[in-house]
């Protein structure tokens, strides 16, 4: 499987150790002559929503990505990834719908940017995630699924009664940083 993982900012080289580690090939997208190498999933790491979504739209890789994003490509998304894909962000004065140049806007889920604090919001927990057992889950300065906003969302794990990761189609996305526990049990 080749993986493009987007290498704008955050944790891209986490994630790219994370598809590494499961035999996936992995590329970096940071321009969009990258974008002809072909991949049969997207990668969309932590860091920045906001940094990312604007850095996204300056290199011109927001529209194409968005197509491919709209046209069904796999994405597996963490906390910011999911950020920039969610149909609806609960800021105040943040929504997909008025910044379209910034959000992907495909998920049918509303999020919460820094739900858990600002300064404290970091935390490990461990939980149940896709039917399997214990799984460490990370979060950081993670945002919340507020809302679930199709009947076809699956939730894979929750958290204090929301979900903290989804699958819709062919995208999975988490609040927390599966990443970052790769030597815990295997999630994908
Ligand atoms: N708080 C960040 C944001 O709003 C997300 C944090 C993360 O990706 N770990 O984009």
């Amino acid at each position: 499987m080749r993986v493009g993982v987007l290498a704008v900012q955050g944790a891209f080289a986490e994630m790219e150790a994370y598809w590494r580690a499961r035999g996936a090939e992995v590329f970096e997208i940071r321009q969009t002559s990258d974008l002809g190498r072909g991949m049969d999933m997207l990668a969309l790491p932590g860091g920045e929503s906001t940094v990312q979504g604007k850095l996204l739209n300056d290199l011109g890789l927001f529209a194409p990505l968005k197509e491919s994003v709209a046209g069904g490509l796999g994405v597996f998304a963490t906390c910011a990834g999911l950020i920039l894909l969610a149909e609806r962000i609960d800021d105040p004065g943040g929504s997909a719908a008025t910044r379209p140049e910034q959000w992907f806007g495909v998920l049918p889920v509303a999020v919460r940017r820094n739900a858990y604090g600002r300064q404290l919001g970091s935390f490990t927990t461990r939980g149940e995630f896709d039917g399997r057992h214990d799984v460490e889950m990370t979060f950081i300065r993670a945002p919340a699924i507020t809302d679930v906003l199709s009947p076809e969302v699956e939730t894979l794990s929750t958290f204090d009664g929301r979900p903290t990761s989804v699958r819709w189609r062919g995208i999975t996305a988490f609040t927390w940083h599966p990443e970052l526990n790769m030597h815990g049990p295997g999630v994908v």
